[in-house]
């Protein structure tokens, strides 16, 4: 399965080139608000999926085929129906993307950042947007429900380090994002704690 899309209108990236870089629904979280539905396949061990040379084949092709349909694409953004960093060749794709010389996009949740070899990878994407739901343990379980092997104070500190690698890149971007439903992680107290987090990322 190699699922190239787009280029789609997206208000952070422009004219994004979606790729999907693992089979669908694999994913260390089973958010209540995943519009992939409830059968996740949850796991956090890191492992192969798809073959990065046969993913960056197909997105020169998709490219060639932009250039010739007169479109533009401003990111090749890593965008699957799971979690990215999940995938043990994520490094290796990001590298052969950047041969194409338009900036590379991931986004991901974030759970696995606090591993050396996540963060290696994600140090080489020039766009990151990681996913802040959530800081109290009890809310972030509701919301996020995590994989029983997830820690969320791993993940905080996990996410603090990364940003203070990739702060040193001046070029590349840390985003986050977070999804407020309603009666779970909107109460002013939540709310404040999420902004003070996101802020110490800087
Ligand atoms: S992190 Fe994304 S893919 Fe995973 S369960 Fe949550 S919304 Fe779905």
């Amino acid at each position: 399965m190699l699922e190239i899309f787009g280029p789609v209108p997206s208000r952070r990236l422009g004219q994004s080139l979606g790729i999907n870089t693992i089979p669908p629904k694999h994913c260390t979280y089973a958010c209540i608000y995943c519009q992939l539905g409830n059968a996740l396949h949850m796991s956090t061990q890191i492992r192969e999926f798809l073959s990065p040379k046969e993913l960056s084949e197909a997105v020169k092709q998709r490219l060639e085929e932009v250039k010739r349909e007169g479109k533009r694409v401003d990111y090749l953004t890593i965008v699957p129906d799971g979690e990215p960093t999940l995938d043990k060749n994520l490094k290796e794709l990001i590298l052969r993307l950047k041969e194409f010389l338009i900036p590379v996009a991931v986004i991901t949740n974030g759970t696995l950042v606090g591993r050396q070899e996540v963060r290696e990878a994600l140090l080489e994407a020039d766009w990151v947007s990681v996913k802040v739901d959530a800081i109290s343990l009890d809310i972030w379980k509701r919301i996020d429900r995590p994989h029983k092997d997830l820690d969320l104070e791993v993940i905080k500190s996990g996410l603090l380090h990364f940003a203070s690698q990739y702060k040193e890149r001046p070029t590349h971007l840390l985003m986050t994002e977070s999804m407020l439903v309603e009666g779970v992680n909107t109460s002013s107290e939540e709310l404040e704690r999420m902004a003070k987090f996101i802020n110490s990322l800087s």
